[in-house]
C-alpha cells in the first residue's frame, strides 16, 4: 500500500493517518515502542539524534518513540495545524498550553463556561504567578473588544461550553483577538477535532481531552494540544521543560481510537438527537441544550461552523426537586453516573441551579429547574429512551407524593 495521492475525505484519511511505514515497519499498526534510553552506535549517530531530537528522531523516552510520533502525526491529520504535543490528561494540556505563553503581569480572557478545573487553574495558579483572568460570556460578540487590555495575551475559548453547551462565534472572536496580537486557544474536546476544524476558523492552539472521544473507551487519560507553525516550538519546548510526556501504550490506544472516530460519532449523534427530540416532547422538560437543536444558545454557529455533533448534551427540567432527581438517577439501569464522557457507554449527571452560582461569574444561566447532562452511548437508542422513561416515572412519583 502506498500513501493515497488523490484527495480523500476525512473519514478515509483517518484510516491511514499516522501509518507511515517508518513507524509501522510493514504491519498495519505501529508497535508499542517502550523506551527511556535510546542507544546510539556511534558518536555521529548520537550527534544526529541530538540535532533532530525535537523533530521525531529517537533521542530519549521523554521526547517520544515511534508510537508517539505516529499518534502525533495522526492528530495533525485529524485537526490540522503543525505539531501536536501530548499530555497525561486534558487538564495538563490546558494548563501547559496557557503556561507556555504567559508571564507575570499578563492578562488572559477566559470563557465563563470553561471546564471547571480550567477555571480553578486560572483562579489559583495563574493568579499566584501574577497572571490575571477576566471571564467573558460565551455568547459575547464584538463587545469582547472592551475587555481587551494592552497586556492581554490569550483569548481562551471552549465551544460548546461545559455543561450548559453554548456554542461560540469562534471566527469573529479569533479575528478580534488577532487584531490585538493575542493568541487564540480553543478547548476543542466536544468536536473531537473531527466536526470543527479549528485552524480554518483562526485558532492558534487547539486542545483536546483525548480522554473523551479520541480514546473513546473510557480506559485512558490523555491530552493533546496542536499548534500552528508560529506557536509550535514555544508550546513544544515549554511543555517539554514541564516534563509532559505519556506512555506509548496510551499513545497507541489514542491512535486506535482515531480509526473508529467517525463511525462512533455518527452513531452517538444519531442516538443523541433521537433522545433529545424525545426529551423535547416531555412535559417535565423546560428546554433541551443540544447544539444541533435551535433551543441551544449559539445553535446558529453550530449550524454554520460544525460538520456534525455527538452524544453529549444537556436538558433543563421545569422543576427542581432533589428527592425526585435522586430517585431518577439512582434507578437508572443503562445510564451510568460518573464524570467524563466520550466512551461507548451512556452517562447522566445532574446540576442543581444553585451550583452555577460558583461555576459562572458573568453568565449564570439562572435556571429554575435542574439541569441534566447526558452522554448518549452506543447502546440501542430505544433501550436508552426506555431507561429515561422509567427515570421520569420515578421522578414524577416523588413529585406527586409531595
Ligand atoms: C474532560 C474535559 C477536560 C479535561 O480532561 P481530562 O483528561 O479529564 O483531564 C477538559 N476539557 C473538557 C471540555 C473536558 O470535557
Amino acid at each position: 500500500m502506498s500513501k493515497s495521492k488523490s484527495p480523500v475525505s476525512k473519514p478515509t484519511q483517518l484510516i491511514s493517518a499516522g501509518r507511515d511505514k517508518k513507524y509501522t515497519h510493514g504491519v498495519v499498526n505501529p508497535p508499542v515502542q517502550r523506551a527511556s534510553t535510546v542507544l546510539f552506535d556511534t558518536v555521529a549517530e548520537k550527534t544526529q539524534a541530538t540535532i533532530n531530537r525535537a523533530n521525531k528522531a529517537l533521542f530519549y523516552g521523554r521526547r517520544g518513540t515511534q508510537t508517539h510520533f505516529a499518534f502525533q502525526d495522526a492528530m495533525v491529520e485529524l485537526e490540522g495545524g503543525f505539531g501536536c504535543a501530548l499530555y497525561p490528561c486534558g487538564t495538563a494540556a490546558i494548563s501547559n498550553a496557557i503556561l507556555s505563553f504567559v508571564e507575570a503581569g499578563d492578562h488572559i480572557l477566559m470563557v465563563d463556561t470553561c471546564y471547571e478545573p480550567t477555571r480553578d487553574f486560572c483562579n489559583t495558579m495563574l493568579k499566584r504567578l501574577g497572571v490575571e483572568t477576566t471571564y467573558y460570556a460565551p455568547t459575547i460578540g464584538e463587545e469582547i473588544s472592551e475587555l481587551i487590555q494592552p497586556n492581554t495575551k490569550i483569548l481562551f475559548l471552549e465551544s460548546p461550553g461545559s455543561v450548559t453547551m453554548e456554542v461560540q462565534n469562534v471566527p469573529l472572536l479569533a479575528e478580534i483577538a488577532h487584531n490585538n496580537d493575542m493568541i487564540v486557544m480553543l478547548d476543542n474536546t466536544w468536536s473531537a477535532g473531527l466536526h470543527f476544524s479549528p485552524f480554518d476558523y483562526g485558532v492558534d492552539i487547539s486542545i483536546q481531552a483525548a480522554t473523551k472521544y479520541i480514546v473513546g473507551h473510557s480506559d485512558v487519560m490523555l491530552g493533546t494540544a496542536i499548534a500552528t507553525e508560529a506557536y509550535w516550538e514555544q508550546l513544544r519546548e515549554n511543555s517539554y521543560l514541564m516534563g509532559q510526556c505519556i506512555s506509548p501504550d496510551d499513545a497507541y490506544l489514542g491512535l486506535r481510537g482515531i480509526r473508529t472516530l467517525d463511525l462512533r460519532l455518527k452513531q452517538h449523534q444519531q442516538s443523541s438527537l433521537a433522545v433529545a427530540k424525545w426529551l423535547q416532547a416531555r412535559p417535565e422538560v423546560d428546554h433541551v441544550r443540544h447544539p444541533a437543536l435551535e433551543t441551544c444558545p449559539g445553535h446558529e454557529y453550530f449550524a454554520r461552523d460544525f460538520t456534525g455533533g455527538n452524544g453529549l448534551f444537556s436538558f433543563v427540567m421545569k422543576s427542581q426537586n432533589s428527592k425526585a432527581t435522586t430517585a431518577l438517577l439512582d434507578g437508572m439501569e443503562l445510564f451510568g453516573m460518573g464524570y467524563s464522557w466520550g466512551g461507548y457507554e451512556s452517562l447522566i449527571l445532574a446540576n442543581e441551579p444553585r451550583s452555577f452560582n460558583s461555576l459562572r461569574t458573568v453568565a449564570n444561566p439562572n435556571f429554575t429547574g435542574t439541569l441534566f447532562r447526558i452522554h448518549t452511548g452506543l447502546e440501542n437508542v430505544d433501550d436508552l429512551i426506555k431507561d429515561l422513561e422509567n427515570g421520569f416515572a420515578r421522578y414524577n412519583a416523588v413529585l406527586n407524593a409531595q
